[in-house]
């Protein structure tokens, strides 16, 4: 009879200890993937990271290559995304030259949510993108 008390705590026990194992373990796992989540948009490419910015958004298309350059203020690109950030505030105009391609317009959206890709070139485009904590700033807190 005694026998099996103490076999019957231990079990309760083992059982105890593992279940806050776990949910410690699964406390831990969270809180790390929410203080990690804002610091890189891995899928920037292919997907809308998350709205940091909350910016008002207007899209602009244009048909004429040179009206989309003189905006953006450079030869080699057929969109841009022009951001101002000020109290409680931020505006984002985006410039695409027609005919539209989705995984451009969705680049320029990733930088209206307040994203920046690290380097000018398809390579970087494709690494995971980091927040613009300067600009998220000085919009700052929206209540
Ligand atoms: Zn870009």
């Amino acid at each position: 009879m005694a026998q099996s008390a103490v076999t019957c705590f231990r079990g309760v026990n083992l059982y105890w200890v593992s279940l806050l194992s776990v949910l410690t373990l699964v406390l831990l796992l969270a809180g790390l993937h929410q203080s990690t989540r804002p610091e890189v948009c891995v899928r920037a490419s292919y997907d809308l990271c998350p709205d940091l910015l909350m910016a008002e958004i207007r899209i602009n298309k244009h048909v004429s290559p040179s009206v989309v350059m003189s905006i953006c203020g450079d030869e080699r690109s057929n969109a841009c995304a022009i951001r101002r950030a000020r109290w409680q505030r931020a505006t984002c105009e985006v410039h695409v030259l027609l005919p539209e391609d989705p995984s451009v317009l969705r680049h320029e959206l990733n930088h209206c949510r307040g994203w920046e890709h690290q380097g000018d070139s398809h390579d970087a485009y494709q690494q995971p993108w980091i927040p613009n904590w300067r600009l998220i700033r000085i919009r700052g807190d929206l209540n």
